[in-house]
């Protein structure tokens, strides 16, 4: 690894652009940047990396959502996700065994049916099927109680935490220059630029990159701007290592239900809990782990015996709408927004980051740019995503 040792190297006083967060969000970005040839930036990360929701999540990429605009994007990040291990030599453990959804009323059903028309007008080989034949992919299940299902074998299950050191060793052997522990504590609106404070001094920079998740409110409030996401804790574990034996991610709509089996053969699941309120307290609770292990015996009964070695919790960055915020915000130009990815920034951040970079760069800027501006929820709002586990 070609990093920046967080401890020697000195702030430079001055670079073009600053990047806060070093999640997967902001890194993806910065190696898109330093891919294009814009390689005097920095990235600013206030812990190490993975240290936010990137390091603590699921790893579940799909294509199986309910607006066109992110289906388009998954069909194009899938792609990226492909090609990871090639371009950066690192490998993900990307694995395609496709996202099984299970539906327990007509009304369920109804969604997936919507869905599945509009995905495969779009290229995504999405299938509704009975519960009988959910079983057929994933024999285990108890499919009791079931009214269908949808399954795209092209989905998967990553390991994240390659993924982060891929983009940031892609990004820094390029001249990216990458800061852990390095909180940004405020920063001055100045001529032609902000002056970004840190713990280990001040750097100015013509342009500002807000990628610092379910922390961005608070970044973003340091230049006077007020953004509407909010942290909700998730809470997910990882079992004992099993012969490996599960295709699919599989996840009940009812529940917010989601399990897939690793290849290092762990089964990574969570569920969700209902009536949190927002926080950035990332303590594991035993209730989850109570409802969590109630809600897959039932649909596994050959996992009731399975230990749990790990459980652990990450802030999902919420917005209203299920979209995320990007672009500047008004009165702040060179400020620019990238956050708000609920439970789906990892799968977006391949294809987020090559479009913003495309834009920063002079390239063209993607329309999604537009539809997710800050700006819209004051104006009436765009389609929502409801298609969101957790
Ligand atoms: C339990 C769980 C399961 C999930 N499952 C999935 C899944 O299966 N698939 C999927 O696509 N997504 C999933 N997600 C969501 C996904 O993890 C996030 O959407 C994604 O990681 C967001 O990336 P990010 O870079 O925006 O945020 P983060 O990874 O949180 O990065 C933001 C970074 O900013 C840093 N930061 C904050 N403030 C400052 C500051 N003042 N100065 C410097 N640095 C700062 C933080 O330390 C942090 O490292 C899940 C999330 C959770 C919690």
């Amino acid at each position: 690894m070609s990093f920046v040792h967080p401890t020697k190297a000195p702030l430079p006083h001055r670079t073009d652009t600053v990047i806060i967060g070093g999640g997967v969000i902001g890194l993806s970005i910065a190696y898109q940047l330093a891919k294009r040839g814009l390689s005097d930036l920095v990235v600013l990360e206030k812990g190490y990396l993975a240290s936010g929701a990137s390091g603590r999540n699921g790893g579940g990429i799909r294509q199986q959502w309910s607006t066109e605009v992110n289906i388009r994007l998954m069909l194009e990040s899938v792609a990226l996700c492909k090609e990871f291990a090639k371009e950066l030599r690192v490998n993900i453990w990307f694995r395609q065994g496709g996202y099984l959804f299970l539906s327990r009323s007509e009304a369920e059903t109804e969604r997936l049916e919507k869905n599945v028309r509009l995905q495969n007008r779009c290229g995504v080989p999405t299938r509704l099927i009975s519960p009988q034949e959910a079983r057929e992919i994933v024999p285990e299940l108890e499919t009791s109680g079931f009214h269908a299902a949808c399954y795209n074998p092209t989905d998967g299950v990553l390991f994240p935490w390659p993924f982060l050191w891929g983009y940031a060793q892609g990004a820094t052997a390029r001249g990216a220059k990458l800061f852990t522990f390095t909180p940004v504590a405020a920063i001055d609106v100045e001529e032609g630029g902000y002056l970004v404070h840190t713990s280990r001094g001040s750097i100015h920079a013509r342009r500002v990159v807000n990628a610092a998740g379910a922390w961005s409110p608070q970044v973003a409030a340091m230049v006077g701007v007020a953004l509407p996401d909010y942290p909700v804790r998730h809470e997910i574990c990882s079992s004992e290592p099993l012969k490996p034996f599960l295709k699919p991610m599989v996840s009940v709509l009812s529940t917010g239900l989601y399990f897939s089996q690793s290849m290092r053969g762990e089964i990574i699941g969570g569920v969700t809990l209902h009536g949190d309120r927002p926080t950035l307290n990332m303590g594991s609770r035993l209730k989850f782990l109570a409802t969590y292990s109630r809600q897959i015996c039932k649909i596994m009964p050959c996992l009731s015996e399975l230990k749990i070695l790990r459980q652990w919790a990450g802030p999902y960055d919420i917005t209203e709408d299920g979209n995320p915020i990007l672009g500047e915000p008004p009165g702040r130009p060179g400020f620019y927004l990238c956050c708000g990815f609920m439970g789906h920034g990892f799968m977006m951040a391949p294809v987020i980051g090559k479009y913003y970079a495309e834009w920063l760069t002079g390239g063209p800027r993607h329309e999604i740019f537009d539809r997710c501006l800050l700006q819209r929820f004051d104006q009436g709002g765009i389609e929502k995503e409801d298609f969101i586990i957790g």
